[in-house]
């Protein structure tokens, strides 16, 4: 029997069972496709990171035996779409059974689903063997239950594969060290280097750009710093290690414009094109702490671990509990464009100038500059969900739907309702200078809610829940807020309502 198995610019998992065996008949294909570049423009670093590490995974195949079929972006053969090219290939090599992973996105798990209806030889789909959960599981667990809470989710992970664990207790007692990882990174303390790499990715680049891909952000393609390989993803994770991990906990939150890194593992990007699995990261930061226990503070290590085996396995879950509506949820009716310097970071705003700028620079920015700078900012303005998703996806070298649109539309935007958050996540100018050294270079004074440079936050900030309250006062974790609003004077709302509508109507002036 002739086999064809498709692999996914996202599925490079050398431990699937796939590649236990070698053998002639079977076929393997992976492809670079219009079809996967133009849905949303991606950043240049988000294609030629994946497209060089698919080359890099059908070479090492092919090293150990195995028959690959590659089709680069410009090959005269390549149509350029997904079913087209397995079409081809089915009938050049008379297959008579096509086999995928399932994706992990709602859009390829439907393409290819419709297209195994249309064909007339055997087809299977199986499992892509990186997550530590199925599909369904998430939704299983919470069964019933109208909230879906990710700590009680995140402690069940715990206990079910023993991580960090005494019998059924947490090591030490406790699950969750999050109110120690909110330090703010005082400028004493100095930030290791990374790894020196610097592939160079001309070749690539140029190929992208000939080909009139549409893409954003900019590159050194002559020293192109992601892992392309598993070994570079082994590399990064055992540096995580050895030089992040012991203040990974402390400075999580920490956003200064010194580094556009901090102390963060940089792992996404490898985990998310299955490189490493999230097992393989937990299982060797947790040996790694047990090794020098004296010197890592468990809330680093279990700060980690909640990031990994909770949020990331708990956004899976989530996307495959509520797609397709998901994807349709905006429940504040947000209709506002983004502004136009979300594109080239030419704000005076010198925190989302940072944040966008290093978003464009190096095709990241950590969790809580995408939280409370740029998604706080959008949230404030109302911004159209679609609009927000569409950014998110593109210029994040980690963005793949099931975990971007979960975090954008849901943990960021509020606009699922609070399936995610229990609250919307946005604060005033008081959390960004706490948390953060951009307010104190700012054009705008941050502690300022009205007059001639008052910081935008500060008036957006009850400009948002003023128009809202209908749908938030009743929230007990909001109420505080709108105790606090009434408490103003009559003349002081107002003047903070009409900054804020100055700021409305002139966004891309900011
Ligand atoms: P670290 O801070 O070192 O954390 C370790 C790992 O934990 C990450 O690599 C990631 O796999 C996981 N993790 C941490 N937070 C989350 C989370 N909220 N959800 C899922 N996994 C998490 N992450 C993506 O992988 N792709 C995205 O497209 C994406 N979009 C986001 C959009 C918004 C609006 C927000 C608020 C967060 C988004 N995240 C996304 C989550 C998080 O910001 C990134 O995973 C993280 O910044 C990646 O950098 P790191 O590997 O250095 O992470
Ligand atoms: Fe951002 Fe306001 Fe601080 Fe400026 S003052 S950096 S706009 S929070």
């Amino acid at each position: 029997m002739k086999v064809l198995r498709l692999i996914l610019g996202d599925q490079l998992n050398h431990q699937h069972s796939w590649f236990d065996s070698k053998n002639p008949d079977i076929h393997y294909v992976l492809m670079e496709v219009r079809q996967e570049t133009d849905y949303v423009p991606h950043h240049i670093q988000k294609v030629v990171g994946i497209f060089a590490a698919m080359r890099n995974f059908c070479e090492e195949l092919r090293d150990q035996g195995h028959q690959v079929h590659y089709f680069t972006l410009d090959d005269a053969a390549n149509e350029q779409s997904i079913p087209d090219n397995l079409d081809k290939l089915i009938k050049a090599h008379q297959i008579n059974l096509f086999e995928y992973q399932l994706p992990d996105e709602y859009r390829l798990d439907e393409q290819l689903r419709e297209f195994c209806q249309t064909l007339d030889i055997q087809w299977k789909a199986v499992d892509s063997e990186h997550f530590y959960t199925t599909r369904e599981e998430l939704g299983d667990f919470f069964k019933g239950k109208k909230t879906y809470l990710m700590e009680s989710f995140y402690r069940h992970m715990r206990k079910k594969h023993d991580v960090m664990m005494e019998g059924k207790e947490p090591v030490s007692g406790q699950w969750n060290y999050d109110k120690s990882n909110r330090k703010k990174l005082p400028e004493h303390v100095d930030i290791p280097q990374r790894s020196s790499r610097n592939h160079d990715v001309s070749e690539l680049a140029d190929l992208i750009e000939q080909a009139g891909v549409k893409t954003i952000g900019s590159m050194n393609p002559s020293n192109f710093q992601w892992p392309i390989t598993r070994r570079e993803a082994l590399a990064d994770l055992d540096l995580f290690c050895k030089r992040f991990l012991k203040s990974f906990g402390d400075y999580q939150d920490a956003m200064t414009s010194r580094t556009p890194f901090g102390f963060h593992s940089l792992l996404s990007f490898a985990m998310n094109v299955k490189l490493i699995s999230p097992k393989e990261v937990v299982d060797r930061v947790v040996d790694h702490w047990h090794q020098y226990e004296q010197e890592i503070d468990i809330s680093s290590v279990e700060g980690f671990v909640r990031q990994i085996i909770g949020w990331r396995e708990y956004m899976r879950g989530i996307y495959w509990a509520k797609m397709p509506d998901y994807a349709e949820l905006n429940s504040l009716d947000h209709t506002n464009k983004l502004p136009s310097w979300y594109w080239d970071g030419n704000t005076k705003m010198n925190c989302l100038h940072h944040a966008i700028g290093q978003s464009l620079d190096h095709a990241y920015a950590h969790h809580i500059q995408r939280l409370m700078i740029t998604g706080n900012f959008a949230l404030l303005a109302g911004t159209d969900p679609n609009e927000v998703d569409q950014w998110y996806l593109g210029i994040y070298i980690d963005a793949i739907e099931w975990v971007e649109i979960t975090n954008t539309r849901g943990m960021s935007q509020f606009a699922d309702g609070g399936i995610v958050g229990t609250k919307p996540y946005v604060s005033s100018s008081n959390y960004i200078h706490k948390m953060s050294d951009y307010c104190k270079s700012c054009h705008y004074s941050q502690s300022k809610k009205v007059g001639e440079k008052a910081c935008p936050f500060n008036s957006l900030y009850w400009n948002f829940y003023d128009r809202h309250r209908e749908q938030l006062e009743k929230n007990p974790r909001i109420g505080m807020i709108y105790r606090t609003w009434d408490k103003m004077d009559h003349e002081t709302k107002e003047a903070i309502l009409q900054q804020a509508s100055n700021y409305l109507d002139h966004l891309d002036d900011l």
